[in-house]
């Protein structure tokens, strides 16, 4: 796995429910995040999944400085295959999927 410049930086607030009016808890350190293009797979990022304590409502945050890689790098297919192995890899779609809800 490739190192990354994501640290947990101490004076970055915790993300915050807004429902339970509280902070919300590490679940899974170290997701990655795809970001899907019209074309497909684009970059991907390292990033920690957060919940909520109370309600277990989920966010992803803590994202590091910049893209782990590109979708022209070499090493782009081997490290979304590492994340998707261990059950850790979130995309994030261009545009609302069809069948989403809405808010
Ligand atoms: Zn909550």
């Amino acid at each position: 796995m490739a190192t990354t410049k994501k640290q947990v930086i101490s004076g970055y607030h915790r993300p915050v429910c807004p429902e339970c009016e509280c902070e919300m808890r590490p679940e899974t350190n170290g997701v990655g995040v795809l970001d899907m293009a019209s074309f497909g797979p684009y970059k991907i990022y390292d990033a920690d999944l957060w919940k909520c304590p109370k309600c277990g409502k989920k966010v992803i945050g803590g994202f590091g400085i910049g893209a782990l890689a590109h979708h022209n790098d070499d090493i782009f297919q081997p490290l979304v295959d590492a994340y998707q192995e261990r059950d850790k890899l979130y995309k994030n779609y261009e545009y609302i999927k069809e069948g989403t809800d809405a808010n």
